[in-house]
């Protein structure tokens, strides 16, 4: 047999289960495919940063299979609905007689792979897929009524139990070579149609598996002891930045959770401290990519836009164009905003508690529609993922399950005085700022005129305190319609 591997987001050798499988079962050699979409990726608001990622992880994984003597073929078609066929095509040319591949759990992704697996087995050719981004597959956690969890804590626990029923997490290693083919591997392009890769980071975000796994390890021998404590600090260097090669399945969720665990004695057991010491608490946030991609798979209206409350539907958020940008911007005149959403803008990626201040700042400040704000990180993040992103921001706007109450908003003062006490934050991303005492540079309309001239920073685009009954009363309007 020569099965051919479809690789997707899932762009390593090392414990990919697709593969490793493929390897195991291939008595004729394995050939690997790769599918580039440019309009489908711009319809699904990619970022021109991470198609850069993709790219150059790419080449690394490129080179990762030659070693192990499998070629890497590179397909381009605009969208979804034509790459059953081209894979079809090659699967033919290259003697191909199964496919293989990991599953995605978004609709278009859904219909794409269902109608793939059609393609192939319509000719007689065997399709096989497995469960690789997320730890547990959706629906190997469900409630005792045998219903989608919608709360984030029984769902943790439930999903802990299951694991630990399992006997933990599983992780491969890297497959053994293969029988050498005649089939030369594909140079990856240096650009895909629609995309820009000028303005990409790679000085911040290296590419590779060996890079992923230092960046992991490095990150549990200095900073996950602390990482409960530090977690929400900006300032700090004290997550671990492994967003982007997760989203990219440039490394497995299974490999860091198993790292979390032996950093936390060994234990993953929420009756043992989960959530209370740095490693558990870091297991947390992964087990929160888990249930972001269950609630996804299981309602399919996130991926098609619409909110997860339906009630919400019926919010008349504010059309305010100028606003809009001036939040995309970083021109907010809320310095812990502007200072956010300027690392967003410069680096492609943004700190988790800056993401839940930005997101509850145009939800609830300025009131306009969190779908705006999520088309906007998605068209900037090196990390974009669809489940966590969506996940995210309907939490922030209160539309979401399990979403923060609508009372309950940030005030992005006391939150920057708090996350980024020194403003050293704020003073890196805002230079206008940089000279200000801590305090001024925290409300820096507290300056006197004279002052406050001197300094080349906008206005506050809102009051707080009055935007922040605006939006609870077109909550409590709604409730009590
Ligand atoms: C409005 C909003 C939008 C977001 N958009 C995305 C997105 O597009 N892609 C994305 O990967 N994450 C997103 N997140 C979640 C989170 O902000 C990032 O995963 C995190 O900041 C990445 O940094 P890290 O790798 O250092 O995380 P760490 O704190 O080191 O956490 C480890 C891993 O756990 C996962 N994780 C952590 N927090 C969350 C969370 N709240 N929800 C889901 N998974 C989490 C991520 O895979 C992360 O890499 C969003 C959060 C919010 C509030």
């Amino acid at each position: 047999m020569r099965p051919l591997v479809w690789f997707r987001s899932d762009l390593r050798v090392h414990d990919n289960i697709a593969l490793d499988e493929a390897c195991r079962r291939a008595t004729n050699g394995v050939v690997a495919a790769f599918v580039i979409c440019p309009d489908q990726w711009t319809e699904h608001d990619w970022a021109d940063t991470r198609v850069d990622f993709v790219l150059r992880n790419l080449a690394e994984l490129s080179a990762k299979l030659n070693d192990l003597r499998i070629p890497m073929k590179i397909l381009t078609t605009a969208r979804f609905a034509g790459v059953g066929k081209e894979l079809l095509k090659l699967a033919r040319e290259y003697e191909c007689d199964a496919l293989y591949f990991n599953n995605e759990y978004e609709v278009n992704e859904r219909k794409r792979d269902d109608d793939v697996e059609a393609h192939f087995e319509a000719k007689g050719l065997h399709v096989d897929r497995f469960d690789d981004q997320v730890i547990l597959a959706p629906g190997e956690v469900r409630t005792k009524q045998d219903s989608w969890y919608s709360v984030f804590t029984p769902y943790k626990n439930a999903w802990l139990a299951r694991l630990d029923e399992l006997g933990g997490v599983e992780v491969r290693g890297t497959p053994q070579k293969q029988g050498k083919l005649n089939i030369e591997p594909d140079p990856v392009p240096e650009r895909v149609k629609g995309f820009d890769r000028e303005a990409a980071r790679a000085d911040l975000w290296p590419a590779g598996e060996a890079h992923a796994h230092q960046r992991l390890e490095a990150f549990v021998k200095n900073r996950i002891a602390a990482y409960a404590e530090q977690r929400d600090a900006p300032a700090v260097n004290g997550t671990s930045t492994q967003s982007p090669y997760l989203t990219s399945g440039v490394i497995s969720p299974r490999l860091c959770f198993q790292r979390a665990v032996e950093a936390n004695g060994g234990s993953f057991s929420h009756d043992k401290g989960a959530g209370k010491t740095g490693p558990s608490q870091w297991m947390s946030e992964l087990i929160w990519r888990e249930f972001y991609k269950h609630l996804i798979f299981a309602h399919p209206k996130l991926s098609m836009g619409r909110a997860f409350q339906p009630q919400t539907e019926r919010l008349k958020w504010r059309d305010d164009e100028d606003e809009f940008q001036a939040w995309c911007e970083g021109r907010t005149g809320y310095p812990i905003v502007d200072a956010a959403m300027r690392q967003l803008n410069q680096t492609g990626w943004m700190h988790n508690r800056l993401r839940m201040i930005v997101a509850m700042f145009l939800t609830k400040d300025l009131f306009i529609d969190w779908r705006k704000g999520e088309r906007y990180f998605m068209r900037r993040l090196i990390d974009g993922d669809l489940a966590s992103n969506n996940g995210g921001w309907q939490w922030s706007a209160s539309t979401g399950t399990d979403a923060a109450p609508y009372f309950r908003i940030y005030n992005p003062v006391t939150q920057g005085q708090r996350h980024d006490p020194k403003a050293e934050f704020i003073q890196r991303f805002v230079p206008e700022l940089a000279d200000l005492p801590v305090k001024m540079a925290h409300e820096p309309w507290r300056l006197s005129d004279e002052k406050r001239a001197a300094v080349d920073y906008p206005e506050r685009l809102c009051d707080h305190q009055a935007a922040r009954l605006r939006a609870i009363d077109a909550f409590k309007a709604l409730r009590n319609a």
